[in-house]
């Protein structure tokens, strides 16, 4: 028997878990991991070195703790793509936004403290939270992947969780969650906490709806998290954010490392945020190659969730694991989150989305 994991002495809720582990298989087509399937334009790789040989003239230095510039250009950028005026007082950054959501549970989760998500939905957030100590609560989702409400109220008035998360659009599923929701859901957080209302956003530029940004104005207790790993395509970069009141800006500065965003990265995302128009550029193509996935799955027959992301849910198959490995065996890696019956494909490029319907196509017609 060899020396491994459980005969450390790791932590009790860690102790069977298994880490976050999305295939990395070197296949043509990968639309496994909801990335951007666009590399970066050309000028902006040209604009990231000249940034980043200015940083590394200084690297001898810490970097800015506070990432003042960086947090301005996201302020003016979420400004800008909501309407709703934010600043820089309102936004906080990290390394991913699995940084930022692990260091709002450091901030308010922990020891002896719950969080609730409504699944399925992204597995991190239950995975930072055990890694926070915090108490994972599992809420339910009506069959059709919404949030069923009165369920969502009578669990979180019950159980009294710390933090709230809502994913819009929802992770692995797709679906956006209606504002009205996200209201109801922070008065009954109010009333049973008062606690957290965490809006994981990192798909919201590929939605047909709007942001929730609007509503932090007299919301003390609502944090908007993104991240510019999907529609800026750069998930390579590792930069997330948040956006909410400033006294939770200031309270995740409790807990973060010093200088834990390095001036390389500020500097890579600054350049980034200069080439705005141009990625979202990219978003809108990605929109209509999600769209189009919907309408030809369909088309097929098959079952789809209804998409505001960058990624279709689709099935229903009796073995989803199956049918997932008979369209790896045609070179097109897609993702079983492990929802019965559901996969989920990432909108490619069109190439690499005809490759993958192709593929599910053979798979279907060797199925009936
Ligand atoms: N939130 C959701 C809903 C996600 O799907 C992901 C990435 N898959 C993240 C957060 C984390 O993204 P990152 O750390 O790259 O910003």
């Amino acid at each position: 028997m060899t020396f491994g994991i459980d005969d450390l002495p790791v932590r009790d809720e860690l102790r069977g878990k298994s880490p976050y582990g999305a295939p990395q298989l070197d296949v043509p087509v990968r639309l496994n991991t909801n990335e951007n399937p666009y590399p970066l334009p050309e000028p902006l790789v040209e604009r990231i070195t000249e940034r980043v040989r200015e940083a590394a003239r200084h690297l001898n230095r810490y970097p800015d703790r506070d990432a003042v510039e960086l947090r301005t250009a996201l302020a003016e950028y979420l400004t800008k793509t909501s309407g709703h005026p934010v600043g820089v007082d309102n936004v906080w950054a990290a390394n991913g936004s699995n940084e930022v959501i692990q260091q709002l549970l450091q901030t308010f989760g922990g020891p002896g403290r719950t969080a609730i998500g409504f699944e399925p939905s992204y597995s991190m957030h239950g995975l930072i939270s055990r890694g926070t100590g915090t108490g994972w609560i599992s809420g339910p989702r009506n069959e059709d992947f919404t949030i069923d409400l009165a369920a969502a109220e009578k669990a979180v008035a019950e159980h009294r969780p710390d933090v709230v998360f809502v994913t819009t659009p929802n992770n692995p599923t797709g679906n956006a969650v209606p504002p009205e929701t996200v209201l109801a859901l922070y008065e009954a957080a109010q009333a049973a906490g008062p606690s957290m209302v965490v809006v994981d956003e990192a798909y919201i530029e590929f939605s047909h709806g709007d942001s929730l940004l609007r509503l932090i104005e007299g919301r003390p207790h609502l944090v908007v998290s993104r991240t510019m790993s999907k529609a800026f395509g750069a998930a390579g970069l590792r930069l997330g954010y948040l956006a909410a009141h400033p006294a939770v800006v200031d309270a995740v500065q409790l807990v973060r490392l010093p200088y834990h965003l390095s001036a390389i990265t500020q500097a890579t995302a600054l350049a980034a945020l200069e080439h705005t128009d141009t990625l979202l550029g990219y978003v809108e193509r990605l929109k209509a190659e999600r769209d189009r996935l919907v309408a030809e799955l369909r088309a097929l027959g098959y079952e789809v969730t209804e998409s505001d992301a960058n990624f279709v849910q689709f099935g229903r198959f009796e073995d989803a694991h199956t049918v997932w490995r008979k369209i790896l065996d045609r070179g097109v890696l897609v993702r079983d989150n492990g929802v019965p019956g559901w996969l989920r494909v990432t909108a490619g490029t069109p190439a690499e989305n005809d490759a993958f319907l192709d593929a599910v196509r053979e798979v279907k017609k060797e199925q009936s």
